[in-house]
């Protein structure tokens, strides 16, 4: 039987190809390879999809959040909250500007940022708070918005895995100060290659970043305001884009319905925990990441155990999974010398050691799907002691 992917682009370009290819070959006909039409017109159309007054495009996720920062002149000295359990570049921007990661533990059960133990991170030196919308699912924003509101503080969204997520009908990217969206080829909006976007309702902080983005100069010229970068999209990207953003909501609540469906086939299994979409919010399923917690014997031997026991089950049957993330960002080398260690962020480092991704994208069949699950349920059954 064919291998079973974690995600397959292929079946959808086998969709939208003869569109993408029109969009690519106007672009090469064109003559116009950076800017022009197709950037200002992707940059409208996804402002007014996430309901935001601007749009700022780039190269990739990581810039969107390294330009926020760079727009509100956070630097040496100050914090940034944020969660350990995330993609590297979360808290690896705040670095790059000279600040200093604060992480603050996750909720078990949507693996986003603990609301209750935000407050008591706050120090004199706490500049904005970065929570991250992770595998899709929406961090509790209005909560959220009013801490950082009595703070004083801004709030940046990394909304890399969850484009099109809601909190009571408003968009992530549009609800915290300044939100930032990665077009990286897994994403559930993804270019043919990087990209990346800002959007926020404050025409100050877009008309900075967008002189950050352009090596620090205002409408094209050569007069240097500021030491910037060059992390522009490009024209095919753009136009790439402009046509899978008609398809977007279409394929997340194709996710959905595998989400549902994944729900439905597994809810009754012993020894996991599925993932859950936390109530007042609508996820759009980057991921479905659920647990597979090791008994108490295991956890003294080996704490990688049952998860990776599964998860090499699974293999052998042709099945892929991932597993996002294996090392919590407070105990990765780069973040040692600041004290940071082992039981500081206990239920990250627990969903380190359990998380487990099944196969996710839009197009994911229920026979495939099946497949899944049944060699999941086969290895279950085989490795629970
Ligand atoms: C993908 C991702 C990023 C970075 O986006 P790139 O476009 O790859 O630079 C940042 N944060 C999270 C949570 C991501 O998943």
């Amino acid at each position: 039987m064919s291998k079973i992917p974690p995600f397959d682009l292929s079946e959808q370009y086998k969709i939208i190809g003869d569109e993408v290819n029109a969009a690519v070959l106007a672009v090469l006909a064109s003559g116009r390879y950076i800017g022009g039409d197709h950037v200002e017109g992707f940059e409208q159309q996804f402002a007014a999809y996430i309901d935001t007054s601007e749009c700022i495009a780039c190269n990739s996720g990581t810039d969107a959040l390294f330009l926020a920062l760079r727009a509100l002149h956070i630097g040496p000295g100050d914090e940034v909250i944020t969660t350990p359990f995330t993609f590297i570049a979360t808290a690896e921007v705040i670095s790059a500007v000279g600040a200093t990661p604060v992480f603050v533990d996750i909720e078990a059960y949507t693996f986003n940022l603990n609301l209750d133990q935000v407050e008591a991170a706050i120090t004199e030196r706490t500049r904005a708070i970065m929570p991250v919308h992770l595998f899709g699912q929406p961090v509790e924003m209005p909560r959220l918005m009013a801490i950082a509101q009595q703070h004083q503080l801004t709030v940046v969204e990394d909304c890399a895995q969850a484009v099109g997520a809601e909190w009571a009908d408003q968009k992530v990217g549009g609800i915290g100060h300044i939100g930032c969206f990665s077009f990286y080829p897994t994403k559930n909006l993804g270019a043919c290659g990087d990209g990346g976007a800002v959007t926020t309702n404050d025409p100050e902080i877009a008309a900075t970043i967008r002189m950050l983005r352009d090596h620090g100069r205002r409408a094209g010229g050569y007069y240097h305001e500021a030491i910037g970068v060059n992390s522009r999209l490009d024209a095919l990207q753009a136009a790439i884009l402009q046509v899978k953003l008609r398809y977007l909501d279409t394929w997340n609540s194709q996710r959905r319905a595998v989400a549902d469906r994944y729900r439905h086939l597994l809810q009754h299994v012993p020894g996991i925990v599925l993932p859950q979409e936390p109530v007042g919010g609508k996820g759009v399923w980057n991921q479905y990441t659920l647990r597979i917690p090791s008994t108490d014997q295991q956890t003294e031997q080996d704490q990688h155990c049952r998860r990776d026991q599964v998860r090499q089950h699974l293999q052998a049957d042709g099945v892929s999974s991932m597993v996002y993330y294996p090392l919590p960002l407070h105990l990765q080398p780069i973040y040692q010398a600041q004290k940071q260690q082992l039981g500081q962020h206990l239920i990250a480092e627990q969903a380190a050691n359990e998380v487990l991704s099944l196969p996710m994208f839009p197009e994911l069949s229920p026979d495939v799907q099946d497949r899944v699950v049944y060699s999941l349920k086969d290895c279950l059954a085989g490795v629970i002691v």
